[in-house]
């Protein structure tokens, strides 16, 4: 931490902070310019005292934090990409996967048909959502376990790896016991009592970025669950709030890059849930490819006029193959296999 001290600080009142700074735990190192003193507190702050106290001081003008919030997920502590697995498919470290399926289950034969039409596209990981997180609680909520029982018998049908969403603390057994790879919705992103559960459960998790979440919050929240036992986490970024409404939310592309610059988890992105239209999905994905993604979650659906949920942007399934096809001159473009 840096503490900064308003000009023409009186010596004495400098001499306070430091010693109360020493009582911290901190070694503190005086700097003087000509008209700020400042004070390098020297120590780790996770294992003394917050020295954020100074920021109530009258003689302070700012206590700057210098390290990050998060260790066990940067790429300080671990410099190498991460791959993580989900089933037995690699994402990271140069492994690109697309992640397709619908939003959310509704059938045995829209799933089936759903499977069938992404696996035959090429895609090696499933998603569809069982519980759904709605803004209207008159909207579809998902079939629930009803909808966890359609993805096990389709998982084990069709031979593939499946991602679905944990919506809170009571279901993690449940879909940890279906799902290949938990998924944290951007709702829950700073839900951390259901972090810590999710990271206790022995699958790899999907950590969707909040819509109004920082990047130093989004990957604190990695930290949550890496701290409390889940290595394997990928970060997925799915749009913020923005003023704009030309797009369902902002695709923040300039935010994967500086997640694959500070973290060795891989980064994905979810082009769907930004684009909010078909017709932006495509262009989305590719600069998703093209900016440094370790892959994208997309959603599709045999018939997405008729769509229970996210009807818009659900690309319709028997044309995944062409979306594929579309963005595979991006992937070996950026060398990813
Ligand atoms: C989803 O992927 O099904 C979903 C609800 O997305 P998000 O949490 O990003 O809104
Ligand atoms: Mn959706």
């Amino acid at each position: 931490m840096i503490i900064v001290f308003k000009p023409h600080t009186p010596e004495e009142k400098i001499n306070e902070v430091s010693n109360m700074i020493v009582q911290l735990g901190y070694e503190p190192r005086v700097i003087r310019g000509v008209e700020h003193t400042v004070i390098g507190a020297v120590g780790d702050e996770k294992i003394h005292r917050s020295l954020e106290i100074f920021k109530s001081f009258p003689c302070v003008e700012d206590v700057i934090p210098i390290q990050k919030r998060y260790k066990l997920a940067s790429r300080e502590y671990h410099e190498a990409d991460s791959i993580v697995m989900i089933g037995s498919e690699k994402i990271g470290a140069g492994n690109f996967q697309v992640i397709a399926g619908p939003c959310a289950i509704e059938s045995r034969e829209q799933l089936r048909q759903v499977t069938k039409d992404v696996k035959t596209s090429g895609v090696k990981i499933l998603r569809g959502g069982a519980f759904k997180p709605r803004t209207s609680p008159y909207d579809f909520q998902g079939l629930g376990e009803e909808g966890l029982k359609l993805l096990k018998e389709v998982k084990e049908e069709f031979n593939i790896p499946v991602v679905t969403e944990v919506l809170g603390v009571t279901h993690v057994k449940q879909v940890a016991e279906v799902a290949d790879c938990l998924q944290i919705g951007a709702r829950n992103c700073q839900n951390y009592h259901l972090l810590e559960h999710v990271a206790n459960a022995g699958r790899p998790v999907l950590l969707k970025r909040g819509m109004a979440t920082t990047v130093e919050e989004w990957l604190s929240a990695a930290e949550y669950l890496v701290v409390h036992g889940c290595p394997n986490v990928i970060l997925c970024e799915r749009g913020i709030r923005t003023f704009e409404t030309a797009t369902r939310s902002t695709l923040d592309l300039g935010a994967v890059a500086v997640a694959k610059k500070e973290t060795h988890l891989p980064v994905i992105v979810d082009p769907s849930h930004a684009a909010g239209k078909v017709d932006l999905v495509l262009p989305l994905a590719r600069a998703a490819v093209a900016v440094g993604a370790d892959g994208i979650i997309v959603e599709t659906h045999p018939d997405p006029v008729n769509a229970s949920s996210d009807a818009a942007q659900q690309i319709p399934s028997a044309k995944f193959a062409d979306f594929m096809g579309a963005l595979k001159p991006i992937i070996d473009a950026m060398k990813k296999k």
